[in-house]
């Protein structure tokens, strides 16, 4: 049941800013997520803001440096679909390609996605768990076989979107605004791992909204990619993916940044992984030992060991599709 809230469009950054000031507020972008999270009483709202008439946001447009600039409005069909995101940093179009269906990701936009509240059944069902302010977590004792397997404490959801992995692997930088200004936070440092807070997922302080999101010019020898696994090809959130960056010199890599997703609360980076392959050339040996080392932190529940084996084969099998790419 959907609980009474008012409704405003706004028609500036400044209006939105007025609304959200009020208690209970909230942002609405596409609404795909909030408004389920509304009907199902996963948080409350007193009054919805509707961003979506905000023209600035929207869009893809090249910087003067080479980079891009995506405004939180984009959908995820847009991004998926832009002949230069597709070019300068593939790995984020085919992460925007596997979000959702394609209704979803007509409506649904950037913003939303990186702000979107995670999956866990207990959350977002009849419970009152620690992440709504309650006491425990229980997936611990409970049904886990889709929760996280690095960085749970207290809590162990994992992130739900495939943008952000691949926004945080491509050194992405996110631009917020609120009542008390302007900042701008790297991609991977925009999600908080539970210890730090379990009732919060990013770093966005009241009334704070994501505007755009800068990604850097591509360095030469750049290839990115995203692969996603999940329990149904239709549609679904990622059992275990990864999203790569790798600066090759050569048939050498030079510098990777590799994130994974369905893996932990936050995109999870796997510093292991990078240690293991920059300086070499991806031969069979050293993806073997990469995929090997990718799991070495983890700390299976009682049901989801099965992802330790699956995270060790896609990151395989990503790293050599990527050598070869
Ligand atoms: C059935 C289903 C399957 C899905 N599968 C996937 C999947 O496989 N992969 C995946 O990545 N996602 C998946 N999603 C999530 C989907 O991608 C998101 O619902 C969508 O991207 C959210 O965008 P939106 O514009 O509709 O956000 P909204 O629903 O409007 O907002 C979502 C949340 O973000 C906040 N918000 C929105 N915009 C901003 C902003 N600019 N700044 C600050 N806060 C903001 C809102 O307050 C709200 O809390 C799925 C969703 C559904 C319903």
């Amino acid at each position: 049941m959907l609980n009474p809230f008012s409704y405003v469009r706004a028609e500036s950054l400044g209006e939105a800013f007025r609304h959200l000031a009020s208690d209970g507020a909230v942002v609405h972008a596409g609404g795909t997520d909030l408004l389920g999270c509304l009907r199902d009483q996963v948080f409350s709202a007193g009054k919805v803001v509707s961003i979506s008439g905000l023209k600035g946001l929207k869009g893809v447009t090249k910087g003067k440096d080479g980079g891009l600039r995506i405004g939180a409005l984009t959908t995820i069909t847009d991004i998926a679909l832009n002949a230069d995101i597709r070019k300068q940093y593939s790995g984020l179009a085919r992460a925007a390609s596997e979000v959702a269906s394609p209704q979803l990701r007509n409506q649904g936009t950037l913003g939303g996605n990186l702000c979107q509240k995670p999956r866990c059944w207990y959350y977002r069902g009849e419970f009152h768990c620690i992440r709504k302010g309650g006491n425990q977590c229980f997936a611990v004792n409970g049904e886990n076989a889709f929760h996280c397997i690095f960085g749970g404490a207290d809590c162990f959801i994992v992130h739900p979107s495939d943008t952000a992995p691949a926004l945080a692997s491509l050194e992405a930088r996110l631009h917020l605004e609120g009542p008390k200004g302007k900042r701008v936070v790297p991609a991977d440092a925009f999600y908080l791992l539970p210890d730090f807070d379990p009732t919060r997922e990013t770093v966005l302080g009241p009334g704070e909204i994501v505007t755009h999101v800068e990604l850097p010019a591509p360095p030469p020898g750049l290839k990115s990619s995203y692969r996603k696994v999940r329990a149904r090809r239709s549609w679904d959130f990622a059992l275990a993916g990864v999203a790569l960056a790798i600066v090759f010199q050569g048939d050498r890599v030079a510098k990777a940044r590799v994130f994974l997703s369905g893996a932990a609360p936050v995109p999870w980076r796997a510093k292991e992984v990078e240690a293991v392959i920059t300086g070499q050339k991806l031969t069979p040996e050293v993806i073997k030992k990469a995929a090997e080392v990718s799991v070495q932190r983890a700390k299976p529940m009682e049901q989801n060991a099965y992802k330790i084996p699956l995270f060790r084969a896609v990151i395989e099998e990503e790293l050599q599709a990527i050598a070869q790419a």
